[in-house]
């Protein structure tokens, strides 16, 4: 790959390296519905480190994406943000003006979604669309800004002579490798990845993953990487948590997740996926489905799938999330009282 083009980015990124990059802190968003209130992300809190990669996971519906959505202000009603905060360095997003975030979020935070469509506008070219986005906030001179688009498709696995296709000329991994070309125009500090790779065939998933975890280690930018997949997460984050209904049931290193899981939830989702790191082992599915979040489970939300569930406490009082060794924390009531025993 060639170097590392030089812009007033760069500098931030090594100014400052002291602390967490991001924080979430106790963070809640509702649907408001004509069925009634839906808390898709109910008092979640994590931090993500500079050059670090923390991966969510969880089953559809957990609120994992809307936490993309609520950190990049990005949510369209009915989903509001009605609690908590999300500190970006010194910034707090939720109070970012509307011209404030439009720059914030190029030069500092971007995000790749699921459909490269949806991210892509379909009657202009890809260069045209790279260019237009370095112009308006980092070389305004045109040929300049093409040269610097012509690098960042070769850094992300594109011949750069498609630089003057439209997208639909494109395959549909090379219409998302765009979209991160897109993402990492202006070398933001984080990247938020929504399910990048879960429309596209497993072989094109894993060699978009690997090139994205390249560029990550050579322009060091964070990930904010979201998917149901944990065993793909497994591979690519450095910490991992685990979202269900809504909350945050266990955070730990990736390493951590995958060789001793501790919430009965993660345990399961462990089991649903063929591991890429380990020897085979049978799949399962996890029993029952996740509840309707209008009206949550009292107690542990799991607790009505839980084959562990330890009776009353667990069906009444919410598990806190609680450390178990410095890295990794849990919330859930067994895992607990085995600290306590
Ligand atoms: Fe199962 Fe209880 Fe732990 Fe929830 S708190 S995961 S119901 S054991």
């Amino acid at each position: 790959m060639s170097a590392k083009p030089t812009s007033k980015l760069s500098t931030q990124q090594t100014d400052s390296k002291q602390g967490p990059l991001l924080q979430v802190q106790d963070l809640q968003v509702e649907y408001i519905t004509q069925r009634g209130r839906v808390k898709a992300v109910d008092g979640v809190s994590f931090e993500i480190g500079y050059h670090e990669v923390f991966g969510l996971a969880g089953e559809s519906g957990c609120g994992k994406s809307t936490i993309a959505h609520a950190v990049t202000r990005i949510l369209k009603p009915p989903a509001y943000i009605t609690g908590g905060k999300v500190i970006f360095e010194d910034r707090d997003l939720l109070s970012l003006t509307p011209d404030e975030l439009r720059s914030f979020r190029w030069e500092h935070l971007s995000i790749v979604f699921q459909s490269a469509m949806d991210s892509l506008n379909p009657v202009l070219t890809i260069g045209e669309q790279i260019v237009d986005v370095l112009q308006a906030h980092l070389i305004p001179d045109k040929a300049q800004a093409r040269q610097r688009a012509l690098k960042l498709l070769t850094w992300v696995g594109i011949d750069p002579k498609r630089i003057d296709n439209y997208p639909h000329q494109l395959s549909g991994g090379m219409r998302q490798r765009a979209v991160i070309a897109l993402a990492l125009a202006l070398i933001p500090q984080m990247i938020i990845l929504d399910e990048p790779t879960t429309a596209l065939d497993v072989v094109v998933q894993k060699q978009i993953i690997q090139k994205i975890r390249q560029l990550q280690q050579e322009l060091e930018f964070s990930v904010l990487f979201i998917t149901h997949d944990l065993s793909l997460l497994v591979e690519f984050s450095d910490r991992i948590g685990i979202m269900y209904a809504g909350k945050l049931v266990e955070v730990a290193p990736a390493r951590e997740i995958f060789t001793a899981p501790r919430h009965p939830y993660t345990r399961k989702l462990m089991t649903a996926f063929p591991t890429v790191l380990g020897p085979r082992r049978e799949l399962s599915g996890i029993p029952g489905s996740p509840p309707n979040l209008i009206s949550p489970p009292t107690g542990c939300r799991f607790h009505p799938r839980c084959d562990v569930m330890l009776g009353r406490v667990c069906q009444e009082d919410l598990p806190e999330l609680i450390h178990i060794n410095p890295d990794h924390q849990v919330a859930c009531h067994l895992v607990e009282r085995e600290m306590k025993s």
